[in-house]
């Protein structure tokens, strides 16, 4: 490989927005040509037939800057080339040698959130570094939090915009986006008050939402933020944008100073005697943490995992926090939604075919049909009176469902249940990797969408859960555990194979899992020292 005209311990430094270099004896260059070569020589060797690394992603120290991205545009394959702060020497270490993996010194953004494990924070679990790898106009932090009881975002935004506000410049800078976006609902006014504080002086701005269920919809924060209408059965990339949850970009900001993601901000809310928000180690048991919200008030508790219109229901309380767990509200078990929730799918589907008499109620209230999409959970009831004719074409009306759960809790007026017909609707279809094939016109909002739009309040009293609904204010002590129980599935993609065995001791913050090579999902971090007590294949057990 052709080396470059410099000393092997020369440093490049480029300001973001300069065309100068600075090397390490501290002499400025501003001549272009200079800055030119110096590219040219960094082009080179990252393009040699010898560089092992060659038309992948190239390694850097710190951020971006404006000269290397129009080098960047004019060489796509290079499009991570991210070099500031690099010595020729370390440019030598990490392009020639044939041993050059991920562990190299030099990290660019996307590398450093893919080794702190970073996931969507706000229930999603994608991993934050493919998000990162894309390029668009727009990125946006989901702070709309329209969950009834729930109120981690907010407290996050109250106390940590600072960071939040850095991890999304840090983000839009990797996928370019100029239009750097914080949705926030206008009720959130603590929130609201904090994230405009921290974007002052700043490329980032607020953007104030309706309160109204499910704001946070990515199809709807979205439309709300840029008008645009993500194509059917899509993802935000298609049309330019990128959203992250606030502690997606949080953790990203982070990691961006080597630190993993260990520990899960989550509201614990409903029947217990003092709601609050607490920052737990990942593996930290619901039961571990009712203390802190005052204990039960009930003696037969079903928690709702994630949230009343969304979240999975259990009665166990030995069930573990993971990445992606943004809350839970606990209610009697002989509470009305509770004795919906419980209900068989078995009977749910029988009431169902003998009660809906296809007043649309439910695809009228539906949002993703607000916004125009071809969601009709009508239609979708329809096929539980159906076996095989028809089934599938009916099904369909469910394939753009985002199981909001608006038509089940809220605007069935017979109590059935459409959004479950829907989820099964889509698991059949996945089954039979059935696609939408209706129409697809183009799509165009509902005139009726602002004024369907579903009020918190007027939800929270739909699900009689006014008495529930108090602050959750942040408990701010330390919360360690003796024993955690961490999943090795806590992402999309696949589950982690672990990196520890029983007896090993650990560090806080040592890698236990990863994902078996080429295959997507996030990497898994010790959140507290201890000593691994056992390992399964779903779960790693640490105790301290
Ligand atoms: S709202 Fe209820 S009764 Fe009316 S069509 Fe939908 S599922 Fe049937
Ligand atoms: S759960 Fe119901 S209301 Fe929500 S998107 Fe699906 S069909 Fe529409």
């Amino acid at each position: 490989m052709k080396l470059p005209q410099f000393s092997k311990t020369s440093k490049l430094k480029i300001s973001p927005g300069s065309h100068s270099v600075t090397t390490s004896n501290g002499r400025q260059h501003t001549s272009q040509s200079v800055v030119n070569r110096w590219l040219a020589t960094l082009v080179s060797m990252a393009t040699s037939d010898d560089c092992p690394q060659n038309g992948q992603e190239i390694v850097a120290q710190t951020s971006t800057c404006k000269t290397y991205l129009s080098l960047i545009e004019a060489q796509p394959f290079l499009h991570r080339l991210f070099l500031i702060d690099f010595t020729v020497e370390a440019a030598h270490t990490v392009l020639a040698s044939p041993k050059v993996s991920g562990d190299s010194l030099l990290m660019n953004l996307v590398e450093k959130v893919r080794q702190a494990g970073v996931v969507g924070a706000g229930g999603g679990g994608f991993p934050a570094h493919v998000k990162l790898a894309a390029r668009a106009d727009t990125l946006i932090a989901n702070g709309a939090e329209c969950e009834p009881l729930l109120h981690k975002d907010a407290v996050l935004m109250e106390t940590e915009a600072a960071a939040l506000v850095r991890g999304m410049q840090l983000a839009a800078e990797a996928v370019g986006a100029k239009d750097i976006v914080i949705g926030i609902k206008g009720k959130k006014k603590h929130a609201v008050e904090a994230a405009t504080e921290a974007c002052k002086g700043t490329n980032v701005r607020v953007h104030l939402l309706g309160d109204y269920y499910p704001a946070g919809d990515e199809y709807d924060l979205v439309y709300e933020v840029t008008k645009r209408l993500i194509p059917p059965g899509g993802i935000p990339i298609q049309v330019g944008a990128v959203v992250n949850n606030i502690e997606t970009f949080i953790n990203i900001a982070h990691a961006a100073d080597g630190k993993p993601v260990t520990h899960k901000m989550l509201t614990i809310a409903g029947a217990v005697n003092s709601p609050v928000t607490l920052r737990v180690p990942i593996g930290t048991t619901y039961r571990d943490v009712l203390g802190f919200a005052g204990g039960l008030t009930t003696n037969d508790p079903v928690l709702t995992i994630g949230g009343l219109m969304m979240g999975q229901t259990t009665d166990d309380l030995d069930s573990p926090i993971t990445k992606t767990s943004t809350g839970v509200v606990i209610l009697p078990r002989d509470h009305h939604v509770m004795e919906r929730k419980l209900k068989p799918a078995k009977v749910q589907a029988h009431i169902g075919k003998s009660a809906c008499d296809q007043c649309r109620y439910c695809t009228e209230y539906c949002p993703r049909f607000l916004l125009g999409y071809a969601v009709e959970p009508h239609q979708v009831m329809r096929s539980l009176a159906f076996t095989e004719t028809g089934a599938d074409y009916w099904n369909q009306w469910a394939a753009m469902c985002c199981s909001c759960g608006l038509c089940t809790l809220y605007a069935c007026p017979e109590e059935l249940f459409p959004k479950e017909a829907c989820d099964d609707s889509k698991a059949e279809m996945r089954r039979k990797s059935l696609k939408w094939t209706g129409p697809t016109p183009d799509i165009k909002p509902h005139g009726m969408r602002d004024g369907r739009h579903v009020p918190i309040k007027t939800l929270t009293r739909k699900l009689h859960v006014e008495k529930y609904d108090l602050p959750a204010p942040l408990y701010s002590g330390k919360i360690e555990p003796g024993r955690l129980v961490i999943p090795l599935k806590q992402s999309a993609g696949t589950p982690c194979l672990s990196k520890v065995k029983a007896g090993d001791r650990v560090s806080a913050g040592q890698i236990i899992g990863e994902t078996a090579p080429n295959q997507m999902g996030a990497i898994l971090h010790a959140p507290l020292a201890g000593k691994i007590s056992g390992v399964t294949e779903q779960q790693i057990i640490l105790e301290r």
